[in-house]
């Protein structure tokens, strides 16, 4: 019955080979797990098995989901990890307590403004587009440290980057990138990762990983 506790068992055990076979302590890497498009019953279950932070990627779902949640349990973490349209902002900075993709200069002023009106600091991460793909969001690689050090101008607590490779090639190029990306502009986290790749993630030096389909399942 317990098919979510069996299955972050599952992962968070992987996690832990991953990092000893890369001699890493396992409790360097956060398991954020990914529950968009499951009801809060699977957070529920979840949470009661140990997991702390949750990843969503659209601000009406999350909204719709985790408030009576983060009332119910105060450490409840929460991780935007899909694009962000400047008009939800606001809600984004009240909600969440990581932002893992911030992507344009427009959208780090707002997001600047917003946390000091709500007296609020979500960690932030540049998102880079690391396979430079023409539909999918992020900053270019080129441009990565200096837009990160550009937001952390305007006062944003940026912690780290976050990327999400190509579909179907491998992932290892994309991660080392990121890593030189990071250590570049002087930052400590690297969320990269998911169902599919996160072994070879944390071998390349994975602060989170943001899994899904591993522990919930599919989605429909
Ligand atoms: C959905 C999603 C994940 C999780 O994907 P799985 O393959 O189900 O683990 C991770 N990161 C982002 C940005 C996502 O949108």
């Amino acid at each position: 019955m317990r098919i979510i506790a069996d299955s972050l068992a599952q992962v968070r055990a992987r996690i832990g080979a991953a990092a000893a076979l890369a001699g890493r302590q396992p409790g360097t890497v956060r398991l954020v797990a990914v529950a968009k498009t499951h009801g809060p019953e699977a957070v529920i279950e979840a949470y009661e098995a140990g997991a702390r932070d949750f990843g969503e990627n659209r601000v009406q779902e999350a909204a719709a989901k985790y408030p009576a949640l983060k009332a119910r349990w105060p450490d409840l973490r929460l991780h935007l990890i899909g694009p962000l349209q400047t008009n939800k902002a606001k809600q984004a900075v009240g909600l969440f307590d990581a932002i893992e993709t911030v992507d344009r200069p427009k959208l780090a002023r707002i997001l600047a403004e917003e946390m000091r009106a709500q007296a609020r600091r979500p960690d932030c991460f540049i998102q880079v587009n690391t396979g430079e793909e023409p539909q999918k969001a992020g900053v270019a690689p080129g441009e990565a440290v200096a837009f990160a050090r550009e937001c952390l101008a305007l006062g944003l607590p940026v912690v780290g980057l976050m990327c999400i490779p190509p579909a179907g090639l491998p992932p290892g190029p994309h991660f080392a990138l990121l890593a030189e990306l990071a250590k570049q502009a002087g930052l400590k986290e690297l969320s990269m990762g998911m169902s599919g790749d996160f072994e070879t993630a944390v071998r390349l030096g994975a602060t989170s990983v943001r899994v899904g389909s591993a522990i919930f399942g599919e989605r429909t």
